[in-house]
């Protein structure tokens, strides 16, 4: 385990090369509590998408990178009184989870490009856990494909700790047939960390979120 990054994403690249063949799957290399240097590293290898789950870290690295042109992708909770702030750097919001969180995204000066929006939806029971509950996913969905400053694109979600991630994943997959049914077009799911990303692949994942198997442990703290 001491590669470099940019072998661990080839290797990552390597191993997700089978599913690709059967439909494209965009891989977000999760860069919190890490540094610019290696955004700029793995960027270097050819990777253009990343992500980040808190404002203003994920900000501040948006800045310091905004030479490559690269995709940011927010997958943290977003609080209300800085959603806008991060509409304007981060080109996919994952964890869209309430309606007043679009109302929030719809204020301000309009002067923010219309964002791609993916609906968090919470796999477990406890309603402290980030995202709407299934049963309010249907009436969010409408809402951000009515809202003028989202897309959207489809879902996201976060596999419990206490469920067989293939189990939870499975639901996911069903709530994502309900988005479509909103939106056709709104084919993205979210899913998959380094730990459970071939149980989301089985379940039609688009996009897989990979911090440490990718960029080693997370530095402590913060
Ligand atoms: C940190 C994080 C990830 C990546 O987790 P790893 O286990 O390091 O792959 C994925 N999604 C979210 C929402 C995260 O906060």
């Amino acid at each position: 385990m001491t590669d470099a990054p940019a072998t661990r994403l080839a290797a990552f690249l390597e191993q997700l090369e089978d599913a690709r063949r059967a439909r494209p799957v965009t891989l977000v290399v999760i860069t919190k509590r890490h540094p610019a240097s290696l955004v700029r590293e793995l960027a270097a290898a050819g990777h253009r998408d990343f992500g980040e789950n808190r404002h203003p870290e994920s900000r501040d690295k948006a800045l310091e990178t905004a030479d490559l042109g690269l995709t940011w992708h927010f997958v943290g909770q977003l609080q209300r009184n800085k959603a806008r702030q991060v509409a304007r750097y981060a080109d996919v919001l994952h964890s869209i989870d309430s309606a007043a969180l679009v109302d929030a995204l719809e204020g301000g000066d309009g002067e923010r490009p219309v964002r791609d929006a993916l609906v968090q939806v919470n796999l477990t029971d406890d309603p402290g856990r980030g995202g709407v509950a299934p049963d309010g996913l249907d009436a969010l969905a409408e809402r951000v494909a009515a809202s003028e400053a989202l897309r959207l694109r489809g879902v996201m979600a976060v596999a419990p700790l206490d469920e067989e991630p293939g189990r939870a994943f499975e639901r996911l997959a069903r709530l994502a047939e309900r988005v479509r049914a909103i939106e056709p077009a709104a084919d993205w799911i979210s899913a998959g960390m380094s730990a459970d990303w071939r149980e989301a692949i089985e379940h039609g994942a688009t996009h897989l979120r990979i911090g440490t198997a990718i960029t080693g442990n997370r530095p402590a703290g913060g």
